[in-house]
């Protein structure tokens, strides 16, 4: 049996008494959201905090807002509530598309936005996602708010910046009108972590790719986007040819391992093709070819 070393709990019932938490207990407090990635690690006892800060009941967290020019997704938000948002599937496809293979529904349940990007593993989707939106997260601890872009989030496999006494409240996604999207993943089997996904968004001005992101879950791209793919097709055509050079071109810039969901070759190959798709279907969205 699997049995987690002991630990105090705590259950916060505003953002401010959960940073306020976190303080009193030190580095040997932990944040718990859904559990779903947390719990397993205190299991395998890779994972021993003294003191689990329980933040469901922050119902602050679980609203997804509107703002003029933004989507502001709370941190507390499931995967299943933002897989069942209606104004972020019109404004953000990819989000939709990236819900939709995350994990299955018993994770999807519980499992939050601010838990899966906090817990920054490296097969993340994500990240990925987000960071070809160019959204934003909000941070929030004793001394006050700051607003991070999600391209800065994560600084290594498994960390990021928030420090032990801070607490991610909310991802704000900036609306941009006229910009399509996608999102797509290869998995071994249905509910698994990804082999490699891709995600696209392109605003086009006439029949010029204006504004590209580019982001990659599983296979080692620095901050889960593609910088140098993204920068090789601003400003060009949106045609095949762009396609196929970032395709290429994010194949070069990730670096994928072998490891047990394939060899790495393999994995770059996939990279470029999940690229030529996505990046195929933002530009069909863009136009409005696709609905
Ligand atoms: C079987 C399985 C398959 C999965 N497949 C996928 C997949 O295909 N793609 C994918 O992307 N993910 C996948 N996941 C991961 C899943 O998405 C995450 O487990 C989940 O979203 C993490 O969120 P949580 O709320 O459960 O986090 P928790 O486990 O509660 O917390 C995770 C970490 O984040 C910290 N934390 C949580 N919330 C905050 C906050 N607001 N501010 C600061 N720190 C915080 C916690 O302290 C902890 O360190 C899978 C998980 C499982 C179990």
């Amino acid at each position: 049996m699997q049995v987690p070393s002991p630990f105090e709990y705590e259950r916060a019932s505003s953002v401010d008494e959960a940073i306020a938490l976190l303080q009193r207990h030190g580095e040997g407090a932990r944040l718990i959201a859904g559990g779903h990635s947390l719990l397993p690690l205190m299991k395998l006892r890779l994972a021993s905090p003294e003191v689990l800060v329980d933040i469901n009941a922050l119902t602050d967290l679980q609203r997804i807002r509107v703002e003029a020019d933004a989507v502001r997704i709370g941190a507390m938000v499931r995967h299943a509530e933002l897989l069942a948002s209606a104004v972020v599937g019109e404004h953000f496809r990819l989000l939709h598309e990236a819900e939709q293979v995350i994990a299955d529904p018993a994770v999807r349940n519980r499992g939050t936005v601010g838990g899966s990007l906090c817990q920054a593993d490296p097969a993340e989707d994500l990240s990925a996602a987000f960071g070809a939106l160019r959204a934003e997260v909000v941070i929030r601890g004793a001394g006050g708010e700051r607003v991070v872009p999600v391209r800065e989030l994560v600084t290594g496999p498994y960390e990021t910046v928030v420090a032990p006494d801070e607490i991610l409240t909310e991802v704000r996604v900036p609306i941009r009108p006229g910009t399509g999207s996608s999102y797509r993943k290869v998995e071994r089997r249905a509910g698994d972590w990804p082999i490699a996904s891709a995600g696209a968004v392109v605003r086009l001005e006439g029949d010029t790719i204006a504004e590209v992101g580019i982001g990659l879950a599983a296979v080692g791209a620095a901050h889960s986007v593609v910088r140098g793919a993204e920068d090789a097709i601003r400003g060009r055509a949106a045609d095949e040819e762009s396609i196929e050079l970032a395709a290429v071109r994010a194949s070069e810039e990730c670096s994928p391992t072998t490891d047990q969901r394939g060899p790495a070759d393999y994995k770059r190959a996939l990279v470029a093709e999940l690229v030529r798709r996505v990046l195929r279907t933002a530009i069909a969205r863009s136009r409005g070819e696709e609905a």
